[in-house]
């Protein structure tokens, strides 16, 4: 696990901050409280930071989606000059903090990732918009880990979330410490089975690039290891996907076990594939095994720790 903290962007409202538009706040205690205590978060609040002031009148998004306007409801106001004014300068000064992830808040027509309503001129509203800020930092930094507030109270849209927030760091941490071949195929291979949970085919192709490194330099490598790597992690994980890693996971060590243990040890596969039990109990009694029998190959793969378990993110999942 990474020691230096985590530095990740934050929608301000979501800390408590009185910055929303009636002077209230939206804090969010899993943010704060729980997830806050591995994150250092940078707090953003684009409408106040473009000067809109606090209260202010409630704004919406109008006109084609691809490029709304961001106009106050009563007064028909245009704010969208200072809201892309201050992004330009705030995504500056992001780029330079190397923030491993972003968490927006939802609906907001400055914060919102997806699904913001865009209304017509005549009222009439589509859900189909990006908030000014959220979009321009998307486009800006297509890697980083982003996600809504909202969509964090699902537990397997919270895992991969914050799986995808630690993975990022470890391949920040690659380019920042000096790329070579070698750590690039060292960073593959310990990512083996996360990655596998999430999509085979993406595992193989990252393959494929680690086994002709020649063809690229190395730091041309890690770039188009990230981008694939992170594109891998977006795919969804599912039980039948845990139950193939669990399974080549057993392969390593289960001539080490007894017929009892080793029924054991399916049996309990067997109820998290039937959805009894959550990824944390079989995951535990491997991980009980591999420490046992010291299976140095298996203990390195992130895919056993990809996040603090305190965080308890694979016991609903
Ligand atoms: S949603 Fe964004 S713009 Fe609105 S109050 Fe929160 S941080 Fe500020």
């Amino acid at each position: 696990m990474t020691a230096a903290p985590l530095r990740l962007g934050i929608s301000r409202c979501l800390l408590g901050d009185e910055v929303r538009f009636d002077g209230g706040h939206k804090r969010d205690n899993f943010l704060t409280d729980v997830f806050g205590r591995y994150v250092e978060w940078v707090p953003v609040c684009p409408e106040v930071e473009a000067g809109l002031g606090t209260p202010r009148e409630a704004m919406r998004l109008v006109g084609d989606p691809a490029h709304p306007r961001l106009l106050t409801i009563k007064s028909g106001q245009d704010h969208t000059r200072a809201l892309e004014k201050m992004t330009v300068n705030r995504l500056e000064e992001l780029g330079d903090l190397h923030l491993s992830g972003f968490v927006f808040k939802r609906g907001s027509p400055s914060c919102g990732v997806e699904r913001v309503r865009v209304y017509t001129e005549q009222g009439m509203p589509s859900r189909s918009g990006a908030g000014l800020f959220a979009r321009a930092y998307v486009e800006q930094f297509p890697l980083i880990p982003v996600e809504e507030e909202g969509r964090l109270s699902d537990a397997p849209l919270r895992e991969n979330f914050i799986e995808r927030v630690f993975c990022y760091r470890r391949y920040q941490d690659l380019l920042e410490n000096g790329v070579t071949r070698q750590r690039v195929v060292e960073f593959h291979t310990i990512h083996k089975y996360l990655l596998m949970a999430h999509s085979i085919q993406h595992y193989q192709l990252l393959g494929r690039l680690v086994a002709q490194p020649e063809r690229y330099r190395p730091k041309e490598l890690a770039h188009q290891y990230g981008d694939l790597f992170m594109k891998a992690l977006t795919v969804k994980a599912t039980v039948r996907k845990h139950v193939n890693v669990l399974q080549h996971i057993l392969g390593y060590f289960k001539d080490h076990l007894g017929t009892q243990e080793k029924a054991e040890l399916l049996g309990v596969i067997g109820d998290y594939h039937q959805g009894l039990t959550p990824l944390i109990v079989p995951l535990t009694l491997i991980k009980h095994y591999v420490h046992l029998f010291d299976v140095g190959y298996i203990r390195e793969q992130v895919y056993l720790n990809p996040h603090p378990k305190e965080l308890m993110l694979r016991n609903h999942v």
